[in-house]
């Protein structure tokens, strides 16, 4: 029999579970503490519930406790990646980055990913499969009992697309910010997508209060098209009014990441069309280096050239600023430690 997850459970599956295991459902409540928000690794942690029903609990359901395969500190101790397998032996990234304002988790959504960007290695070898939501909030938990420290925001811009996995990607956020999850503030939340314009016109419709983070990396449909294959079919057109509406339904800004690969994206025009395309709209624009992928042939913009573009940009009044670059020496770029892990 397989055994439920029970970090795949909301508060409500949860009453219901025990609804059904013959208790009251108040339990579900208490579990969904102990397993959301101390995330116990052992059934007898529970302390305010009886053996009896520990026991029980023990024969149907299990407790995620994600295995460490790999894990790489930068030098300077503020970057840390992690490789975590799951039980059915698939492996996905997740990195903790240290800032002054708190802990920040990046975890992924999905093994592999089916989006096809031409500069990330996360995509080199399809989709293996969706997280659940349960596998998803294992990464951050994974992170806090590792550290010992709370982690205080959640991106999701590690492997996989986040709005290919929709239903999954919305419960762990609903789970992750909950009184009974780990708190975390909505507002802490950053969802990254390529752009699949039908899964952010149905974000807004949420009504949630997270950042909503765009991967545009070119100006024009033409780039576009050649760099992220999902431009083919939700090209600029769409998906840039639906950014927009985005920004006016939640009254958040979004952000517009935009990683600089030189001689392809890179260019003083490629900033001027970059600022008619986004100008007057509730954003900001995140200038990222490119991590340059072994299987790819992208290198990266020169800091120089980087300052320029976001003079450009800053001219057209589109708010920019560099990326601060965490963990370049532990192979943080998107799916790099997984390829070298997983083939050795
Ligand atoms: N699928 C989502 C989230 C995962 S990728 C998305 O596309 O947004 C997180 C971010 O890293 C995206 O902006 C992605 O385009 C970027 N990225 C991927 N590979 C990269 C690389 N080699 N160098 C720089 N940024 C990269």
């Amino acid at each position: 029999m397989n055994k439920v997850n029970l970090t795949d459970l909301d508060v409500a599956e949860m009453e219901n579970l025990l609804l059904c295991m013959g208790e009251k459902p108040f339990r579900g409540r208490q579990i969904c503490q102990w397993v959301l928000q101390k995330g116990v690794k052992e059934f007898n942690q529970m302390s305010n519930i009886s053996k009896d029903l520990r026991q029980k609990l023990q024969q149907a359901t299990k407790l995620g406790g994600l295995n460490i395969l790999a894990r790489q500190q930068s030098d300077d101790g503020n970057t840390i990646k992690y490789l975590f397998e799951f039980p059915d032996g698939e492996a996905v990234e997740s990195v903790l980055m240290k800032h002054s304002y708190g802990r920040s988790a990046c975890v992924s959504t999905q093994v592999g990913c089916r989006m096809g960007c031409r500069f990330c290695a996360s995509t080199l070898e399809g989709m293996v499969r969706n997280l659940t939501a349960g596998e998803i909030y294992d990464q951050v938990l994974g992170i806090q009992h590792d550290t010992g420290e709370r982690v205080s925001h959640v991106v999701l811009m590690g492997s996989g697309e986040p709005l290919d996995n929709y239903h999954n990607t919305i419960k762990f956020i609903k789970n992750i910010t909950a009184p009974y999850g780990l708190q975390i503030s909505v507002r802490h939340i950053t969802l990254s997508t390529c752009g699949i314009v039908p899964g952010i016109k149905q974000l807004a419709q949420e009504k949630m209060q997270i950042t909503l983070a765009v991967s545009l990396h070119a100006p024009n449909d033409q780039l576009r098209d050649q760099i992220m294959p999902i431009n083919r079919k939700y090209p600029l057109g769409q998906l840039i009014p639906a950014c927009k509406q985005y920004a006016e339904h939640t009254g958040r800004r979004v952000t517009f990441e935009y990683s600089l690969m030189r001689g392809v994206n890179d260019r003083e025009d490629h900033a001027v069309e970059l600022g008619e395309l986004l100008r007057g709209m509730l954003c900001h624009v995140n200038l990222i280096p490119v991590n340059p992928v072994k299987e790819r042939e992208y290198d990266r913009t020169s800091r120089e050239q980087i300052d320029k573009f976001k003079k450009v940009l800053e001219q057209s009044r589109v708010n920019a600023t560099v990326r601060k670059e965490m963990g370049a020496d532990i192979d943080a770029a998107c799916g790099q430690l997984r390829r070298k892990t997983m083939k050795n």
